[in-house]
């Protein structure tokens, strides 16, 4: 077994050409649960915690999009300053585990594993992001759309790391909401993250845990569009939001598990749903705005 402590990007991407079956390890909080229950054994590790470059990030002040490096703990998304740039992804990593998991985890792991349940993934899919990968052979860039594939299955190539995600700053409500089977340190059961952007004009709706990956409720989001005006305020009636609820759970496909049963699921991200278009339609009569 063979240990790699990379300072640099390159280094990684050099040592993934001469190791190609390493693991990348950043916060481990997912590694190491798999090394611990024996399913891959621990191999040749490569450690990113080291590579600086991993856990910056900074806004482009012209195009207002925020780079967030791959290596950028939870404990950092949650707090001031990027939790006023980014209040979903920070209610998002506020439900992630404990204090010790959110202070080591990341969301370069969460993309990573790909798990249909991380609450990092519906926050970036509902923030139309992109994921950047670089390897051997250069750089690239993937819509998070394209970059979800299945049940713990992604784009990313053998020879690539995630060097960050892009995500475009909105005015706006955003938020993240979850349920689990108790309040905290839980995987979910359904989540779900909706983004209003007042000057573009759209609504935007993700889930999570409800299908074999992350869920764009693209079917409800239209049917919202031409049922009122998405530019400033939203003037959302109790009956269009409960209405925007129902067509949106029927876009996921969810499974019967030890974590709950299909039909709960799809009642539940109905209701998260119906809730997150009120709490946005709420925040813009008492002024608030995501920033
Ligand atoms: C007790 C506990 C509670 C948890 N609770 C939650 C929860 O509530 N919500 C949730 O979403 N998750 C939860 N997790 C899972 C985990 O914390 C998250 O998925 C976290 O985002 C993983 O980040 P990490 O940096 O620790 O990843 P790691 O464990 O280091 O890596 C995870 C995977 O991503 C790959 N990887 C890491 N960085 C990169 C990179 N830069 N480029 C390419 N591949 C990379 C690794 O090779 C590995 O396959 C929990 C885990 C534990 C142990």
């Amino acid at each position: 077994m063979t240990v790699i402590n990379a300072t640099s990007i390159d280094e990684v991407v050099t040592a993934l050409r001469e190791y190609p079956a390493a693991r990348l390890l950043q916060g481990g909080t997912d590694v190491m649960v798999e090394v611990n229950l024996n399913r891959t054994g621990v191999g040749d590790v490569i450690a990113l915690r080291r590579v600086s470059e991993l856990r910056r990030w900074h806004v482009d002040d012209e195009s207002r999009i925020m780079r967030l490096g791959a290596g950028v703990p939870y404990a950092e998304l949650e707090r001031s300053p990027l939790c006023d740039l980014l209040p979903a992804l920070a209610e998002a990593a506020r439900t992630v585990g404990s204090p010790q998991i959110r202070a080591a985890g990341s969301l370069g792991g969460n993309l990573g594993t790909c798990s249909p349940a991380g609450d990092g993934l519906p926050v970036l899919s509902a923030c139309d992001a992109v994921v950047h990968l670089q390897g051997s052979t250069g750089s690239r860039d993937v819509s998070i759309h394209d970059f979800m594939l299945g049940v713990k299955r992604n784009a990313r190539r053998p020879d690539e790391l995630i060097t960050a995600v892009s995500i475009p700053l909105t005015r706006g409500f955003q938020g993240y909401a979850k349920v689990g089977t108790r309040n905290a340190m839980v995987i979910s059961v359904a989540s779900a993250c909706l983004v209003h952007d007042s000057e573009g004009g759209s609504v935007r709706l993700a889930f999570g845990a409800v299908a074999p990956t992350v869920v764009r409720a693209r079917v409800a989001e239209s049917w919202l569009a031409d049922a009122l005006s998405l530019r400033g305020p939203l003037a959302v009636t109790p009956r269009i939001a409960q209405e925007f609820g129902r067509r949106a759970a029927m876009e996921c496909a969810p499974i019967d598990d030890h974590r709950s049963t299909a039909a709960y699921r799809r009642h539940a991200v109905a209701v998260l749903a119906e809730r997150l278009l009120l709490r946005a339609a709420s925040s813009n009569a008492s002024g608030g705005d995501a920033r």
